[in-house]
């Protein structure tokens, strides 16, 4: 009997709910302003190139495809970088940036070869859905159905590797996809899966698995039922009305990026015009998906 129910209400995108789940205010503010002095993270380029070089290897993969793999891993990389982080705005010089991504692509590469002696791509960023919700990879091994999403992280460090591996087995984002797929396909995912990129002291790949079943994607899904039914009632409302959740204010790894924007202009964005741009055109949606992004 099958088990997992459609939606009832609009999916939210996983990346718009993480942010939202955290602090409706910080939901709000994510996606309508950010600080002035904002830099872009060299790891989230590197990420960004890395993840471009896998979906075109992965695709020359996918069963049925007649896409040849004739790309130049450097070629594919360079042009990742240059066109997510203009060479003007780069503080590391781009043969640095490149270098250090074909180390990791090249592990995650190797990784996922030996993986697919065993497995077949059956997708690879396919649209799930209406809502436009994509998978970095759906595979088969046998009866088991693997969704796998690659995280790029900077630095390795021993200390944090084991408690990363756990939050990735409850990443809403993974179990976000579990559902999706399952409803798309007519056919439960049976494994949650993260590749692990690691660039330095010295690059890593590593593919942490969770055999999940049927009736825990339903549960996650009846819970997220919830929360989408709330997100779409307070969302579209005014900052003011966004629920604080103040012990995200300041954390272990330091101070939310909006704290002046609710703790010095008290959530005025008049007050706030100085210390923070708004983001995008005069709507700021996603016109892929009517969500913002
Ligand atoms: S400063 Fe606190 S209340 Fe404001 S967005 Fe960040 S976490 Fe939410």
């Amino acid at each position: 009997m099958k088990i997992i129910t459609d939606p009832i209400n609009e999916p939210v995108s996983p990346t718009v709910m993480e942010r939202w789940l955290k602090c409706p205010t910080y939901g709000w503010l994510a996606q309508r302003y950010e600080p002035t002095d904002k830099v872009i993270a060299p790891y989230k380029v590197l990420g960004i190139a890395i993840a471009k070089g896998f979906e075109a290897w992965l695709e020359s993969k996918r069963v049925g495809t007649e896409v040849q793999f004739s790309n130049d891993p450097n070629e594919l990389v360079t042009g990742a970088i240059e066109l997510s982080w203009p060479p003007d705005d780069l503080n590391w010089p781009i043969e640095t940036l490149v270098a250090t991504a074909l180390k990791g692509y090249d592990k995650g590469i190797k990784n996922l070869t030996s993986c697919l002696e065993t497995e077949k791509v059956i997708a690879v960023e396919e649209p799930l859905d209406k809502w436009n919700a994509r998978a970095d990879l759906i595979t088969e091994r046998g009866s088991d159905f693997i969704v796998t999403d690659h995280k790029v992280r900077y630095k390795y460090d021993a200390r944090y590797a084991p408690s990363n591996q756990l939050e990735s087995e409850v990443s809403w984002q993974l179990w976000d996809y579990a559902y999706r797929v399952s409803l798309k396909y007519d056919r439960p995912v049976t494994h949650i899966r993260t590749h692990f990129v690691y660039l330095t002291p010295s690059p890593k790949s590593v593919l942490h698995e969770k055999a999940i079943t049927e009736q825990a994607i339903e549960n996650w899904h009846l819970g997220a039922e919830v929360k989408w039914a709330e997100w779409h009632k307070l969302h579209r409302g005014l900052l003011i009305e966004q629920p604080m959740i103040t012990i995200n204010c300041h954390n272990r790894y330091g101070k939310c990026e909006f704290y002046d924007f609710c703790w010095l202009a008290e959530k005025d964005e008049q007050r706030a015009a100085m210390l923070y741009n708004k983001k995008g055109g005069k709507s700021g949606m996603d016109s892929q998906n009517n969500q913002m992004p």
